[in-house]
């Protein structure tokens, strides 16, 4: 767990001004990973009290430009931010409630696939996002198709949500 230390020395190391909304920023990214920008503003303004929306998107783009932290944005999903920065992690991602989980990179390295064909381009990244059902609504659909009278499925909730 990083400490508000840790993040004065990842500030200063990345060459930017220590101020109470970027500690905040770190410190609720940090404790909240793969939160969306509301959910972090709402816990930044929460600990700090009167800070704007725009200040922490801001903040959340200039902390992404200095690498502290990554954004990650999942086909259909809203931006979300993590501290976890430097490695090829990998996320999978709930269909249904958006909950997201990391998952290690099994090489290691970028980019840890190798296209069928390079096309004359350097590759230096694979993006690479997992679908699936998270446990919580695993047990919701299998609730539903036990409630459900056969031949009627409940429709689909939607998959993707408005950015
Ligand atoms: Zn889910
Ligand atoms: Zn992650």
């Amino acid at each position: 767990m990083a400490t508000t230390q840790d993040d004065v020395r990842l500030l200063r190391s990345a060459g930017r001004r220590v101020t109470a909304v970027r500690l905040a920023v770190l410190g609720q990214v940090g404790a909240r990973p793969h939160a969306d920008v509301e959910t972090i503003f709402r816990a930044v303004d929460d600990q700090l009290g009167g800070v704007s929306r725009q200040a922490v998107y801001d903040t959340l783009r200039s902390l992404a430009e200095a690498k502290l932290v990554r954004r990650v944005e999942p086909a259909g999903s809203p931006v979300r931010y993590e501290t976890r920065v430097g490695d090829n992690h990998h996320h999978i991602v709930c269909r249904v409630c958006g909950a997201t989980a990391d998952v290690d990179c099994a090489v290691g390295s970028a980019p840890c696939l190798e296209p069928s064909e390079l096309h004359g381009f350097v590759l230096d990244e694979a993006e690479v996002t997992f679908w699936g059902l998270c446990p919580d609504c695993q047990t919701s659909a299998a609730a539903d198709a036990v409630t459900t009278p056969k031949g009627q499925q409940p429709s689909p909730p939607p998959r993707n949500r408005e950015r």
